[in-house]
């Protein structure tokens, strides 16, 4: 592993500013993809900052709808009781991630942020855009079979990972974000994350050094009756080969809105 710097922010304010200030330094929040991705040396931060402790735990009503902190753990997360009750797909899909440990770990934020897991991208002896722009995608004409169906390009196929975003996407949630000059602003969570395109290296629309600070979910007539499947390999620990994330209103015996996400296949 390669030296870097360590701190922990007092202030969501100061940590912004540190990490706006040096390219190379990055959040620190439950550490579980950050930490693997600097031991496989795909990731090279020279400073990170600790934001585990900032007040941004937070799983509670608003407007109608939920607003969740970006620091909340994805385990109290899908245990919430207005998460359960309210929105089901929601807790479904942050259950069907990872294990039990990683979730307790994991926080809200940091599950937005997580990498591809295509096997080029951990591999520094590959070729891959998205680690290293220019090189290659190794995936294109390798292995694949986790890879994108749809909104791909010649230079990257991969998806991202994550199965709670994809039932925030059904959901219409906004992320909302905090810059170095402490102004806040929203995006839209469909417009969040970016398809590869010609810059892979690029997974959303986060500026430098931006905090995500909270997910706000608006009030709607649907979430309540939805759900989220995920195929994989096996029944833990297993990355999605394809899933779904449905929301339906009714009206008496007949579907008046649906929202259907889905991943990968
Ligand atoms: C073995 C294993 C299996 C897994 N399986 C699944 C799975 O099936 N489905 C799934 O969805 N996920 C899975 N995961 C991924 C897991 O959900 C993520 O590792 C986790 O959500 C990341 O959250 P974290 O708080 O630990 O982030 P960290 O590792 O601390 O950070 C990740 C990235 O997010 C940035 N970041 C963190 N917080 C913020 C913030 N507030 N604002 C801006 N940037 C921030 C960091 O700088 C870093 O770049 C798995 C992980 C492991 C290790
Ligand atoms: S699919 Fe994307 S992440 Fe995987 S090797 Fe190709 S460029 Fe890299």
């Amino acid at each position: 592993m390669r030296p870097f710097k360590f701190s922990s922010a007092n202030d969501a304010r100061s940590a912004v500013q540190t990490i706006s200030a040096n390219k190379d330094a990055k959040f620190l929040a439950g550490g579980t993809n950050i930490l693997d991705l600097m031991k496989e040396d795909v990731e090279r931060p020279t400073a990170l900052v600790d934001v585990s402790r900032l007040n941004l735990t937070q799983i509670k009503s608003a407007n109608g709808g939920l607003s969740l902190g970006a620091l909340a753990k994805n385990t109290d997360t899908a245990n919430h009781p207005l998460v359960r009750q309210n929105y089901p797909l929601l807790s479904q899909a942050i259950l069907a991630g990872a294990s039990q440990q990683i979730r307790n770990m994991a926080t809200n934020g940091g599950n937005l942020m997580q990498r591809t897991r295509c096997q080029y991208f951990y591999d520094v002896a590959m070729p891959c855009n998205k680690r290293e722009p220019g090189t290659g995608c190794g995936a294109l004409e390798g292995i694949n079979r986790m890879h994108a169906v749809f909104g791909w390009s010649n230079d990257c196929v991969a998806v991202h990972p994550s199965d709670m975003c994809i039932a925030l996407v059904a959901l219409d949630a906004t992320v909302k974000v905090q810059g170095a000059d402490g102004k806040e602003r929203s995006i839209l969570f469909a417009d969040y994350h970016r398809l590869p395109g010609n810059t892979p290296q690029k997974d959303n629309n986060l500026n430098q050094g931006e905090l995500i600070t909270a997910i706000e979910i608006p009030k709607n007539n649907f979430a309540n009756k939805s759900y989220y499947l995920k195929v994989r390999d096996r029944a833990s620990y297993a990355f999605a080969l394809v899933s779904v994330a449905a929301a339906l209103e009714m009206q008496g015996n007949v579907i008046a809105v649906g929202q259907l996400v889905r991943l990968s296949d």
